[in-house]
């Protein structure tokens, strides 16, 4: 419905400090200095701005040293209540993703733009006050604001108690802290489909039944949500980001059980930042929009091949909005910088024995300005070699020339010792002011505290701090967790261009295909058998690497003939046949 409103003004009150800046605000605005009450303090002594009476001039969002104000004049077609708004000056949710009975609907967008307020509004879990700001809005108003939309038939679905919703939230990690006992206690009390055993097995976790909630992985953990959730027996399953901690095998596996519960009647919403698992497993995408923390707009769905290249393309051609000034783009053959054949380390084949687990490389090296993507299972023993290279640990058999420094970014990242932002990035900010700090965003995160930031964020500060050392090879476990799809492919942009500015070499682990196609030259395979033995083969020219790693698991690649982006092809499709029948797994 339409509002008087022209413009919105959000107050980050985290960033907002005023006895820093001297409520620079309150004094610079012109509505103040007339005399009116346009920026106030609020009861915490904080901005706060009256969105009637402000003019937009934008003076406040300007000269802010904090960047914590934003001022968005809407355009006409938003000029219309929010679905939702969090309170006075907090992010503001336009529409409402659509789910579909009998569809997988994937929902894409950035970090903070509004995907979890609205699933947890689908959910029942957050009730909206369409912009009504401390009441919440009945259904009755919900109904008239959706009046001939799907959302409306929903709402009334919902209305009348025929939509059972089961969710999965995006920290998994939360499970572990509230229970306490074994993961068969925990899924059978929620077991409402008797199909326990079933569930289990299809997504690999029946060998962990009777293990401790506190003793599983994080991939463990993830799929036992997943199962918590599925087998409640509900109509609509929203599943916020069912990829992190898995590895590739397990995301496309687990994306084809979630598949395999669709029926007429039955609907699923994923939000998911791996595009090929999204690719793979949605049938309709919702693209999100706006402004991240400020405000969201959700688009028309789309089927899923427009609506990720839409995506990519940063164009929204019904809206004629253009939510990013780049393209995000892709490469038949991803050749980001100048290769060298000049070795920094080199190792013949080794072997290493640890517990009940052995592995096994063949002789490999690693030449100066190489970007090394690695691939592998999860407990294969990729985090083993990384620890042999960086010199942690010893191997039983074979050597390393380990005359060089390596610097590293564990996958689960600690906090050793709480500071300032600021002073932990002193030497990034010294070097990399242009090509680092500003593309990370990291300038508004400069006076927050380590142990104050959200994951993706403290992700971006971590790769940050690592990439400012000196360190002949720098090596990343797991960069992606945590950052949205912008940031993943900007991160293998960023470490890619420090690369080339120092003529050094990265190795990445990670199970985002789409981001480690993006970010590497070389391919390092690791094979076997998780908690057994791991085999380590490369580092391989890219197109070798992938072939041997998908072929392992059987699964076929095409590149998207628009975005160029790599598309998994669906088990037993006529591509797939025809692919596998030529022995070709990866097209580049
Ligand atoms: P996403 O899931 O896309 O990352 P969210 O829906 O979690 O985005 O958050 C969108 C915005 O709403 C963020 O700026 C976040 O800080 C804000 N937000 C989320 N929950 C609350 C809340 N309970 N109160 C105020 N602001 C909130
Ligand atoms: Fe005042 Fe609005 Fe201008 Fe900010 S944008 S200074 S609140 S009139």
């Amino acid at each position: 419905m339409k509002t008087d409103k022209k413009r919105i003004a959000v107050v980050k009150k985290e960033r907002c400090n005023p006895r820093a800046c001297g409520d620079l605000c309150i004094k610079l605005c012109p509505v103040n200095r007339m005399g009116k009450e346009c920026i106030v303090k609020d009861e915490k002594g904080k901005a706060a701005i009256d969105e009637m009476l402000c003019t937009g001039c934008g003076i406040c969002s300007n000269r802010c040293p904090f960047n914590a104000i934003s001022i968005i004049n809407l355009p006409k077609e938003l000029q219309q209540e929010p679905i939702h708004q969090y309170g006075q000056n907090g992010f503001h949710l336009y529409n409402l993703p659509t789910p579909f009975f009998g569809k997988v609907t994937g929902i894409l967008g950035r970090n903070g733009i509004g995907k979890t307020t609205a699933i947890k509004i689908l959910a029942g879990l957050l009730k909206p006050n369409l912009g009504r700001i401390d009441e919440e809005a009945g259904y009755e108003a919900l109904l008239q604001h959706f009046k001939g939309t799907e959302a409306q038939i929903f709402f009334e679905k919902l209305k009348k108690g025929e939509v059972k919703v089961s969710y999965k939230p995006q920290k998994v990690e939360l499970i572990a802290q509230q229970y306490k006992g074994k993961v068969r206690a925990l899924l059978s009390n929620i077991d409402e489909k008797g199909k326990l055993d079933e569930y289990a097995k299809a997504l690999g976790i029946d060998a962990i039944l009777s293990r401790n909630i506190s003793d599983i992985s994080g991939g463990e953990l993830q799929r036992v949500a997943i199962a918590a959730t599925l087998l409640k027996d509900a109509n609509l399953y929203i599943l916020d980001e069912p990829s992190s901690y898995l590895d590739v095998k397990q995301r496309l596996r687990t994306a084809k059980f979630i598949r395999s519960l669709l029926s007429p009647q039955v609907g699923i919403m994923v939000v998911e930042h791996d595009l090929v698992v999204l690719d793979y497993l949605a049938d309709m995408i919702n693209i999100l929009y706006g402004e991240a923390g400020v405000y969201g707009v959700v688009s028309i769905p789309k089927t899923v091949r427009e609506g990720i290249n839409v995506y990519l393309s940063g164009y929204l051609r019904e809206d004629n909005v253009r939510f990013r000034d780049h393209e995000l783009k892709f490469y038949s053959r991803p050749s980001l910088m100048s290769k060298s054949s000049e070795s920094l380390i080199e190792w013949t084949s080794l072997k290493k024995q640890l517990g009940d687990f052995s592995m096994e490389s063949d002789e490999g090296k690693i030449t100066k300005k190489a970007m090394i993507g690695v691939l592998g299972e999860n407990g294969i023993g990729k985090t083993t070699f990384m620890k042999l290279l960086a010199g942690e640990l010893e191997p039983d058999e074979g050597e390393i020339n380990e005359e060089i420094k390596i610097a590293y970014k564990p996958q689960y990242i600690e906090i050793e010792k709480d500071m300032l932002v600021a002073l932990f990035l002193k030497e990034a900010i010294k070097k990399y002011s242009n090509q680092l700090i500003k593309p990370f965003g990291i300038d508004s995160l400069k006076e927050r505290m380590l142990s104050e930031l959200s994951g993706g964020e403290l992700q971006r500060v971590m790769i940050t701090h690592t990439l400012s050392k000196d360190a002949d090879v720098f090596l990343f476990d797991e960069p992606s967790a945590y950052l949205d799809v912008e940031q993943r492919l900007m991160v293998a942009k960023t470490i890619s261009t420090i690369m080339e500015i120092i003529g050094k070499s990265c190795v990445v682990v990670d199970h985002d295909l789409l981001f480690l196609d993006a970010i590497s030259s070389y391919l390092m395979v690791f094979q076997g058998k998780p908690a057994k033995f791991g085999k380590i083969k490369g580092p391989l020219e890219m197109e070798e690497g992938m072939g041997l790693f998908l072929k392992d698991l059987g699964i076929t690649f095409r590149r998207d003939k628009d975005s160029k982006r790599p598309r998994a092809n669906k088990e037993g499709s006529q591509l797939d046949t025809s692919q596998k029948s030529k022995g070709i797994y990866f097209y580049s």
